[in-house]
Formats: C-alpha cells, sequence, structure tokens
C-alpha cells in the first residue's frame, strides 16, 4: 500500500482532498472504510484522545489494519489532538501512519519548542509517520455548541506559519483559518455555514510550503471547501457531522424496531445515516479526481 506521504503528494497534484474521519465505534469505522471502498478514494481514520481511551489505542490499530489488509484504497490512521508526549508515543509504537500534535493552547515558543521534540521522539519511533502541528485557535469539542466562540483572535498568520514549520519540522500544518471543532445548534438545522479564510489559506500556503489540514469542517459552505483544496487545503477533518448522524441513525434504528435487542438489526441504521455523510463530502472533497 501507498504511504500517506505519497498520497498526499498525489491529492496535491490532482486537486483534491483527503477525508479524515473521526471514529469512536466500530458503526463509524465501519461507515468510514465502506464509503472510501465504494468511492475508491483514499480515506483517514482518525481517533482524537477520547475516542483512543474508549476505542483501545492498539485494538484500533488492529482494526484498521484488518481493514487495510483487504482494501484495495488506502486508509489510513491518526491519532488526532494528542497532547503529550507518552500519548503521541504509544501511538506511534501501535502502529499509527500520523499523529497530530496539539499543544496550540500553549503559548507560541512553548509550542514550537515542544512539538519539535515530540517530532523528534516520533521519527525516531518510525520515521514514516507524518506528524502534524497545530497554530492558533479553532475551539474544542466536536459537539454542538450553544453561542460562536469568539476565534478572530486566534487567526494564524503566513509568518507564524513559516517560522512554525521551520523551527518545528512537522510534515503537516493545521492552521486556523476561520474554521472551528464543533457546530452551532443553527449549523446542524442547515440555517447557517461556517465561513472559510480563503486568501488567508492560500497565503499561508506559499509560506509554509507543506501540507495543510483543516480541522472542524463541519457544517462548512461547500463552496468554501472547494475553495480551501484549491487554495492548498491536503486534508480535511469531519467529525460532528458524523455524531450527528451516528445519534439520529441509532435513534431511527430503535423507533422503527420498538421491541428489538438485536444489536446487528438496530445498528446498520446508524452506519447508513454515517455513510450518508461521509459518501457526500468524500465526493465533494474529491470532485476533481
Ligand atoms: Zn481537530
Amino acid at each position: 500500500m501507498r504511504g500517506l506521504r505519497d498520497v498526499l503528494e498525489q491529492s496535491e497534484k490532482d486537486g483534491v482532498a483527503i477525508g479524515h474521519f473521526n471514529v469512536s465505534d466500530w458503526v463509524l469505522l465501519k461507515a468510514v472504510s465502506a464509503s472510501g471502498q465504494e468511492l475508491k478514494v483514499p480515506v483517514v481514520v482518525g481517533a482524537s484522545e477520547g475516542e483512543r481511551e474508549f476505542v483501545g489505542v492498539r485494538q484500533l490499530a488492529a482494526l484498521v489494519r484488518s481493514l487495510q489488509e483487504e482494501s484495495d484504497c488506502p486508509i489510513f490512521l491518526n491519532a488526532d489532538h494528542t497532547h503529550s508526549l507518552a500519548k503521541a508515543t504509544e501511538a506511534a509504537w501501535a502502529g499509527f501512519d500520523a499523529i497530530v500534535f496539539d499543544l496550540s493552547a500553549l503559548p507560541f515558543e512553548q509550542n514550537v519548542r515542544q512539538t519539535k521534540e515530540a517530532v523528534e521522539a516520533i521519527k525516531t519511533i518510525n520515521p514514516a509517520i507524518l506528524v502534524e502541528g497545530e497554530i492558533g485557535d479553532i475551539g474544542t469539542g466536536s459537539e454542538i455548541h450553544e453561542r460562536a466562540p469568539d476565534l478572530s483572535r486566534g487567526l494564524t498568520s503566513p509568518a507564524e506559519a513559516k517560522q512554525f514549520v521551520e523551527s518545528t519540522r512537522v510534515d503537516i500544518l493545521a492552521p486556523a483559518v476561520g474554521n472551528m471543532h464543533g457546530m452551532l445548534k443553527s449549523m446542524v438545522q442547515g440555517q447557517t455555514r461556517k465561513r472559510l479564510d480563503i486568501q488567508r489559506i492560500a497565503e499561508i500556503k506559499r509560506a509554509a510550503r507543506v501540507p495543510l489540514t483543516l480541522h472542524g469542517g463541519s457544517g462548512t459552505d461547500d463552496e468554501d471547501l472547494r475553495k480551501a483544496i484549491a487554495a492548498g487545503i491536503n486534508i480535511i477533518h469531519m467529525n460532528t457531522e458524523l455524531r450527528v448522524a451516528w445519534r439520529s441513525g441509532l435513534q431511527e434504528g430503535l423507533a422503527k424496531q420498538p421491541h428489538e435487542v438485536v444489536p446487528y438489526k438496530i445498528l446498520p441504521f446508524a452506519v447508513e445515516a454515517v455513510k450518508k455523510v461521509t459518501r457526500s463530502r468524500l465526493q465533494l472533497f474529491n470532485a476533481n479526481r
């Protein structure tokens, strides 16, 4: 199987982005891998510290490895939002393909110093693992938020991006460009959409010269996502939209069969609901392929 670095380079040439979808159980993982297979596009499976804790770090790695063995399309595993070196090395030893080392909440200099150390430690375990660093403020929690946080002062500047990448030697950068983790109620209801700073993405790309990840993609305007890919975004994270679908699919499965207790008769509703989201997002991200 081609490595993530190769697939990223190819996606840059093709003008497409790789879909990154978070999972906390087998329902989500099944939906994500099936969508990639059906559309014949690569996907990245992501798991934050909390998601990894629930599924099991080595157990998730084993599940994704078994899917990789049966798949004709690349499926990668990313340790999303890792806040400590201990958790990063745990994922590296378990065989993850990529690690998001996120100390963006710390002051810039501290973030630079500790991310640089983490890159070195991870590459010592396995030089093929891609390390992503984060700067700027994109909020926390892939869930439904009551009100929008003010993230305007946490936007990433091109100069900061360049300095961060050069000093830390991260393989991938996650900037703050109008994106935000989680969704507002009005976004779930389809009344509002997130908007991105496309100009800023293009400037950061020119300055940093590395693959860029867009976090908090859920609820973003479709046209902005297309423009963001054209401006240099290579990986797009989706989590909250999948979680919303997971819940409504589960509710549908339970409501339609009020007396059913067999999990494999209830859970397929959740798989289908999540697949609807992952398929349509992958179609959008890979429109040029
Ligand atoms: Zn994220």
